[in-house]
């Protein structure tokens, strides 16, 4: 449609002082194709004739401002039919004997075959400028945009740059000239979908800038004002090309379009942020513009029991949780199951919660098996077009790299906790280690440093005559007699209190808010419990005994000094007989 606020575009319109549109907009076509005209004279120039469609009406308007006589220089930006099927018709017309048509060779490669009179001329062998009468005209080569010849023309008098495909515009309400900043969502989807890549159409618009452009004259969309014309190059540097590599039956390049900025912001976010969670929750945020979304959630099956559960009704905060039958029977879908062809995205129904959804698979990137579900709720069914599918799939390949970023972190994490329970537990008795008695007691110490009132003792045990125990019965035995010392420290002692095997058949009770008088207590029954032990097989019928020192922990003591306080005292109580309890006394 073209917009009433256009101005006459049955006639020419002049763009600037002696510079015309002289094209004809095509009505009912979001994709116009427009002609330029600079007024030079005998030597005027024209720019991207155009296609036969047009033909008439632009030869109409140019002769209504020059005779074609005038006419002297057609530049061709590049090769494609809507800027050159004319020239055979021009050619006909065009009867000066000096005129040319200006392009590059790679365009001329195509356009001979033509088959025109008018020779042509390489703008690279006029070293990329043009002086001719009141006009003074520079080429910026601008190759692959998107064609390897592709050029723009800037006129130095009037400041206009002829773009050509650059800056076009699909418009579905054509202005001839682009009325604000909303015009760069026409040349978006025209660029995402035209351009082949990011960095040829950035490396062109980088060749333009030193350019004193005041105005934008495109062939296709809309002209570009001086007060646009920074904001649209500005936009343009860091937009994403080369959907059409996505495109292969839809057309709905504008919903293609939006899919695909969803997929470069969710790319953005997977670098930038670190955290799983966040991820998916800009990913539910972006997906809800797109998709009827009631809710997504992120399963991970680790082995045959243990699942991850993403859920955004908790935040995305990771759990151990999994699915439901019905869920879980997602995982084993395969193409068969799906009238939908692309490979790992699935429309499907969930009869329990009587629910549509979209499904992508997560595949683990070593095995490449199915590992994970994105599971998108949907209010209602909905239908997406192969390249969508195609946009999911490549989410979905993201989304693998994601969680298995998260798991490799969440594998890590476990990895750690089991090597600190290794660390702080001895396997042989469940008793803690050396290494968690320095770690408590440095905490333990602090808060009776601060507060003189809490109470911190230890009792130091040693087995008597351990020694013979092995001797006589064997490791095996001996290991036996430290397990049910084990088992009696556990039971004898409060869940404050920190039972700990030092080595071998050493031990020490850290006890927590006992005075002397009760850790005493503490360790005779726990001495009382060791005489009265008996184990079965080959032990049956053999006596144990154990000694102990107990010392109390002064403020500001060390560790190594309270536990030397219970050794000394453990040391009397081996030498006055053994299977007794001494109390230290204090240095
Ligand atoms: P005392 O009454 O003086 O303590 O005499 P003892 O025989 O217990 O002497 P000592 O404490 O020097 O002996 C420690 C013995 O403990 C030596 C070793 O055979 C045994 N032992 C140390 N670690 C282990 C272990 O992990 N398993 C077994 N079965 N025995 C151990
Ligand atoms: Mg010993
Ligand atoms: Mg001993």
């Amino acid at each position: 449609m073209v917009d009433d606020s256009t101005p006459d575009w049955t006639q020419p319109i002049a763009i600037a002082d002696k510079v015309w549109w002289v094209g004809a907009p095509l009505l009912d076509d979001s994709f116009q194709c427009h002609t330029y005209l600079i007024e030079n004279g005998t030597e005027s120039i024209l720019i991207d004739p155009g296609s036969m469609i047009n033909f008439a009406a632009m030869l109409r308007k140019v002769e209504s401002i020059i005779p074609l006589s005038h006419v002297r220089w057609v530049i061709c930006q590049h090769q494609d039919p809507d800027i050159t099927a004319s020239l055979p018709a021009l050619d006909q017309l065009i009867t000066r004997p000096d005129a040319v048509v200006l392009t590059h060779w790679r365009a001329i490669a195509l356009l001979k075959h033509y088959n025109i009179r008018i020779p042509f001329q390489c703008i690279e062998k006029m070293g990329w400028r043009m002086h001719v009468g009141q006009c003074h005209i520079q080429f910026v080569f601008t190759p692959y945009l998107h064609f390897p010849g592709a050029f723009c023309t800037f006129d130095e008098n009037s400041g206009i740059l002829f773009s050509s495909d650059l800056f076009g515009g699909f418009t579905e309400q054509w202005h001839l000239f682009a009325q604000d900043e909303s015009y760069f969502e026409a040349m978006r989807p025209f660029h995402e979908h035209y351009m082949p890549s990011q960095t040829i159409l950035f490396d062109g618009l980088l060749k333009l800038s030193p350019l004193p452009i005041r105005m934008i004259a495109p062939q296709h969309g809309s002209i570009i004002p001086e007060h646009l014309v920074r904001f649209m190059i500005d936009r343009l540097k860091d937009l994403d090309c080369g959907l059409f590599s996505l495109a292969q039956s839809s057309t709905d390049i504008q919903r293609l379009s939006r899919l695909n900025l969803l997929l470069r912001k969710f790319f953005k976010d997977l670098v930038f942020v670190r955290e799983f969670r966040s991820v998916l929750e800009t990913l539910a945020q972006l997906a809800g513009q797109l998709l009827p979304l009631v809710s997504l959630d992120i399963h991970w099956q680790l082995d045959e029991q243990e699942y991850l559960l993403w859920a955004q009704d908790n935040h995305y905060q990771r759990r151990q949780i999994a699915p439901n039958q019905e869920v879980e029977a997602l995982f084993q879908l395969t193409e068969q199951d799906s009238d939908w062809s692309v490979r790992g995205v699935y429309i499907c129904f969930l009869p329990e919660e009587q629910k549509p959804a979209l499904l992508l698979h997560l595949r683990d990137s070593e095995s490449g098996g199915v590992k994970g579900l994105a599971l998108f709720r949907l209010q209602r069914a909905i239908a997406i077009s192969q390249e969508e599918g195609q946009i999911l799939h490549r989410m979905g390949d993201a989304l693998s790299v994601a969680a298995m970023r998260e798991i490799l972190h969440y594998q890590l994490e476990g990895e750690r906790q089991r090597y600190y329970e290794r660390s702080i537990r001895d396997p042989l008795t469940n008793l803690y280690t050396r290494f968690y008695l320095r770690e408590s007691a440095s905490r333990l110490f602090d808060i009776q440093d601060r507060d003189s009132h809490t109470q911190l003792s230890f009792a130091a045990f040693d087995l008597d005559f351990f020694k013979s125990v092995n001797d006589t019965y064997g490791h095996g035995a001996g290991d036996d007699v430290l397990r049910a010392l084990g088992q009696i420290l556990l039971s004898e002692t409060r869940t404050m209190d920190i039972p700990v095997r030092l080595g071998g058949e050493e031990f020490l009770l850290l006890m927590v808010g006992s005075g002397m008088q009760e850790s005493m207590e503490v360790a005779e029954r726990i001495r009382v419990r060791v005489e009265q032990l008996t184990l079965p097989g080959a032990l049956h019928g053999r006596r144990f005994t154990i000694s102990a020192g107990v010392s109390m922990r002064q403020p500001k003591e060390s560790l190594e000094s309270v536990m030397e306080k219970a050794d000394v005292a453990l040391y009397q109580a081996k030498h006055s007989g053994r299977n007794r309890v001494i109390m230290a006394t204090a240095s």
